[in-house]
């Protein structure tokens, strides 16, 4: 089997076409993962229980088999010459156990980080990074004290697990906090968590930044609006002050190198109106904010990813077009099929999930543009995205 190639003092260095890559997780972005590796030559393999998962119809072989499994981690270990993760909650020990006999470039730590909110927090602040003012939380005494330090309003999250809001609550009163007390009462027990300060944010935003273990690229900062706390809009470029981009790429290296990080790596931002730079969370991996740049950058976050991962150069990503991507949820699905015809300036992705639901991201759409306010106008003028409830 094709595989790494090395020095001659026997150091891993790059990845060599033919060989196979192995993707941890099914869904779209292990797909688009998938995608990128098919035409660098890689062969590609998937863990995943749901039976022709999106990534799996872009693949050479499919395990089905749930994520935790350790037969199956280890036997995508065995028919893979590297493992990757499309997202943050693998089991990392599952993963240690394989090291052995495959190469997982992105290691584990970065998983064991990027899966709990308190160490997440912790990594950032030790790497000189700004986030909002936290306290771990293991009770609802821990909550009390947390309230009294940070005030209100405050987001409770649970440590791990969460996504697009699942998980979280904003505590704006003592009757919040009453009502959370009584829930734990009732059900006689507090998810580990963590309390956060509420950011006053003036808007989101997100930065990539891909690496091969010692070369680091910066992809250009975007602005996202979330709806319901799901990625709605993703603006490319962001218009930013120079100190914003300037504090922003140099928090990204700070993390990249703390990371030593190979493929790709999302950090979400709150820009406050007094232009500070704050992180919100990570994501070890392409981000849904990143989709933007598989048409509008001279390199995509996945060709980046893949790349990284493979032990190969990085090229220094450039815009070569303002964006707009717009994802497509299941109530999207219908009424944008309906349009298409009349939208040639649509770049449309389908991830071909079988069962359509509500708020399920099904595909995207990018919009390259030079005007991108009037861009945004039209799209949510067809009346597509009505429903973001
Ligand atoms: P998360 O799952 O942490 O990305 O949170 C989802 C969304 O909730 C974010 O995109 C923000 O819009 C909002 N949010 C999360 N944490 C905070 C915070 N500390 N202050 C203000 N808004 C927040």
């Amino acid at each position: 089997m094709p595989s790494l190639s090395e020095e001659t003092d026997g150091a891993v260095t790059m990845l060599e076409p033919g060989s196979t890559i192995g993707i941890v997780g099914g869904g779209q972005l292990g797909r688009m993962m998938a995608l990128s590796a098919r035409y660098h030559g890689f062969k590609v393999g998937v863990l995943d229980p749901t039976p022709n998962c999106p990534t799996a119809q872009v693949a050479d072989f499919q395990i089905t088999a749930e994520y935790d499994s350790k037969e199956a981690i280890r036997e995508l270990a065995e028919r893979s010459n590297v493992i990757t993760y499309e997202f943050e909650n693998v089991d990392a020990d599952a993963l240690d156990e394989v090291r052995d006999i495959v190469a997982v470039p992105q290691g584990t730590d970065l998983l064991r980080v990027t899966q709990d909110r308190v160490n997440e927090k912790r990594f950032i602040n030790q790497h000189g990074t700004a986030t909002a003012p936290w306290k771990e939380i293991n009770g609802v005494e821990d909550l009390v004290a947390a309230i009294d330090d940070i005030g209100y309003p405050a987001v409770l999250k649970t440590r791990s697990g969460g996504y697009d809001g699942h998980g979280q609550r904003v505590l704006h009163n003592a009757d919040d906090l009453a009502e959370i007390r009584e829930q734990v009462n009732t059900e006689g027990f507090m998810p580990p968590s963590i309390l956060e300060g509420f950011v006053d944010f003036a808007f989101e935003a997100s930065i990539l930044i891909s690496g091969n273990g010692h070369d680091f690229v910066t992809f250009p900062i975007v602005r996202n609006e979330h709806r319901n706390n799901i990625l709605h809009l993703t603006l490319a470029p962001a218009t930013l002050s120079h100190e914003v981009e300037r504090d922003a790429k140099a928090l990204a290296l700070r993390l990249a190198q703390g990371f030593e990080l190979s493929g790709t790596l999302a950090i979400e931002l709150f820009i406050t109106k007094d232009d500070q730079v704050i992180v919100n969370e990570l994501a070890p991996r392409p981000h849904n904010s990143g989709h933007y740049t598989i048409e509008a950058c001279s390199i995509d976050q996945f060709d980046a990813h893949i790349r990284g991962i493979a032990g190969w150069p990085l090229p220094q990503p450039k815009l070569l077009s303002p964006a707009v991507m717009v994802n497509v949820l299941g109530q999207h699905v219908l009424p944008t099929r309906a349009l298409i015809a009349d939208h040639p300036e649509w770049c449309l992705h389908d991830y071909g999930k079988a069962e359509i639901k509500h708020n399920r991201k099904m595909g995207h759409i990018t919009v390259l543009t030079s005007d991108l306010a009037t861009t945004v106008n039209d799209i949510e003028a067809t009346g597509c995205w009505s429903d973001l409830s």
